[in-house]
Order: C-alpha cells, then structure tokens, then sequence
C-alpha cells in the first residue's frame, strides 16, 4: 500500500527500521543524536545559532502550535489569521479555545494570500500584535508566502507565528531574513519524511526571554521547553518522549542531506503534484485549483458528480492506494499528497489507480 496523504507520509524503509530499539533517551548514544537532530533543523530553517532555538515538543502539529500561540501571544491577546483554508482556521479556532482573540481576513482558498491584504487588515486591526500564517495550506494544496507576508508583518511593526507542518523541509524558510517571526512550528512526519511523534518550534531567544509566563500551562510552554534545555543540555527530553520516532528522524534527515537539501526536495514534489495535477485532469476530474495556484504538497479534484466517496476510497485500496480520507473546501473534493518518499513512479501508479477505481464505480466518462 502507498500513501499519498499529506501526513502521515510514506517513509524510507531505512527510517523505519532506525525504530527497532529499545533506548532510555539519557543514555549516552542517545543524547549526540539528539542534539544533531536539533541542528540540523535551525539549518533548513535558515535559523542562526544564538538568535534562534529548535525546541522540542512531544505530540501532534496542532499541539506545537497551540504551544506557540499559548507562549508568544498573552492571554487576551490579539492574532490575525488570513484564513483561505482548514489550516488557517484550526490555528484561529487553537488561539481562540487558547483564550487568546482572533481576528480573521478571509480570503478565497484558491490562492495565496497577498502581503497588501495582509498590510491592510493589520492596519486596520491595531490590537493584534501577532499573525498566524499557514506556508502551506494543505487542506487545497496553495502555498502562502511567509517572506513577502513577513515583509508587510514587519513594516506594521507586529510578530508572525508560521504553521511549517506541511512544508518544513521543502518549501523556503530563511528565518536569518525574518526577524518578526517569533515561532515557525513543524513537525517530524510531512515534508521531513520522518515518522509521527513530534513537533518543533524554531524560536527566537530574545522572545522566549519575553514571554514568560505567558502561556499559563506547563505542558505547552516553549519557555519551559528553553529553561529545560538550559539547564540540562541540547540532548536531553522534557517528559517521556518518544524516542523511537527521535531516530527515524535523524535517519530521515540525512536522506534528505543525501538527496540535495530542501532545495532537491522541493523539486521533487514540485514534479510530482505537476504530475498529479496533469495527469488525473487528463482522466477527466476537475483540479481544485489552477496550474499557477498548485502548491507541492497535496492536489485536489472536484469530486466528479455522483462519487460515492467511501466507496471511491476503498476502491482506490483495492488498487494499493490510501488517500486522504476526508475534504475541507467549500465544494467536495479529494486529496492526493505528493510528499514523502514517492517519486514518478508512485505517481503514475496513483493517476492509473484513480482512472480504475472511477471506471470500477461507473464514472467512467470521467475516467
Ligand atoms: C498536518 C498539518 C497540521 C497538523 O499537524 P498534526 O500533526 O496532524 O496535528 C497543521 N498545519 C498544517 C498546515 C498541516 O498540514
């Protein structure tokens, strides 16, 4: 069976089989590891040792960004969301049930949002000190763009917390160019083609410093991430982690340092989702999004009229596929990934089972 979800991503066998032990996260061999994963990350965040911290936190995206928001934004504070998609409105709905208020700029989620309706809204909202943006917003599969975003943040004289879950690794990031950014939060699976377990923040010191005590929660305060990692060390874990996805990591990351960079990986998917994008349009289904619009990350069709959608799914498994298993635009859709550690090939065989499994449902003018 391939995956072809935006996460949980298919792995290297390698990545996986970095797993296969049993490690207490305080012995020696661990804490190297440890610390070079940790490394590595500020590295393909463009951050700068002394500026910025990657700072570790157990669990899921959402519970790392809920973090951030928690750490960087006081209780009652105010962040504005651009929201053009789910992404977007899952951060506003983590700062608002953070109690933290949220001010939203809606726009279509067919396109990247624009640094001027960005500059307007903060404009008009002077409370809000922060914006939240999703880099990729793989409910559609656009991609907003956090440096020239960034660029109208910093003008306006306010702080950006970045949701990196599903482009870390792929996507830009020059955080050395982007002071305004207090957090960009990602996780171990996605664009990193680890397995699940963590998230990361890449944080800036000078603003953990100042945000003490904002988060009113232990568990999901980066600042008690930091003093931990003052006090005992860059390889040592706050709480029980998991380990073994630690290892995976680290295996993930030197795959991706062995195949170019982030550079060669956003190639890769950038030829991928173009595959996708072409070659299901060709059996008929209606892409979500124009061509110019088409992020690398994940592709939506407009469902054809008549889909059984759970039907569509278990036929599409039938033919050795798992899609996402559930849409979030406006009109029904499905959703193709193309990440993780899958290539032309991958994409080929997914294009062929999508044309079977719609001819096996009788939508075969569509196929
Ligand atoms: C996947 C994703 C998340 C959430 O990550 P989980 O690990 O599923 O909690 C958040 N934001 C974006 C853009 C994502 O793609």
């Amino acid at each position: 069976m391939i995956l072809l979800t935006p996460g949980p991503v298919q792995t290297h066998p390698d990545v996986r089989a970095a797993m296969d032990a049993d490690v207490a996260p305080w012995n020696a061999g661990f804490r190297p590891v440890y610390e070079r994963i940790r490394r590595r990350l500020l590295a393909i965040g463009g951050g700068v040792e002394g500026t910025h911290a990657a700072l570790p936190l157990q669990g899921a995206g959402h519970m790392l960004l809920e973090a951030a928001l928690r750490t960087f934004l006081p209780e009652g504070g105010t962040v504005l969301v651009p929201v053009n998609g789910e992404y977007a409105r899952r951060l506003a709905r983590l700062a608002r049930e953070s109690g933290r208020e949220v001010v939203e700029l809606p726009l279509p989620d067919t396109r990247g949002a624009r640094a001027d309706e960005v500059a307007a809204a903060l404009a008009a909202h002077p409370q809000a000190t922060h914006l939240a943006l999703v880099q990729s917003e793989t409910g559609s599969g656009i991609v907003n763009d956090p440096a020239a975003i960034g660029a109208a943040v910093r003008a306006a004289g306010r702080r950006m917390i970045v949701d990196c879950v599903s482009a870390f690794g792929a996507l830009p990031l020059d955080l050395a160019a982007m002071p305004e950014v207090d957090a960009a939060c990602f996780t171990s699976n996605k664009c990193l083609e680890g397995v699940p377990g963590f998230g990361f923040a890449l944080a800036r010191l000078d603003r953990l410093a100042a945000c003490e005590g904002n988060a009113r929660s232990w568990s999901l305060d980066l600042c008690d991430v930091w003093r931990h990692t003052e006090a005992n060390g860059w390889g040592s874990l706050r709480f029980t982690g998991p380990v073994q996805a630690l290892l995976a990591l680290d295996v993930a990351l030197e795959r991706l340092a062995a195949e170019g960079g982030r550079a060669a990986r956003l190639a890769r998917y950038a030829a991928s989702a173009a595959r996708l994008h072409r070659g299901v349009a060709a059996l008929g289904v209606r892409p979500y999004l124009d061509e110019a619009e088409q992020g690398p990350v994940v592709v939506t069709f407009h469902q054809p009229p008549g889909l059984d959608f759970d039907a569509f799914l278990q036929a599409l498994a039938r033919h050795g596929l798992t899609i996402s298993a559930y849409w979030t635009t406006e009109a029904p859709t499905f959703r193709v990934g193309a990440i993780g550690c899958v290539g032309p090939a991958e994409m080929e065989g997914a294009i062929a089972a999508i044309g079977a499994a719609l001819r096996e449902l009788g939508l075969a003018r569509a196929a």
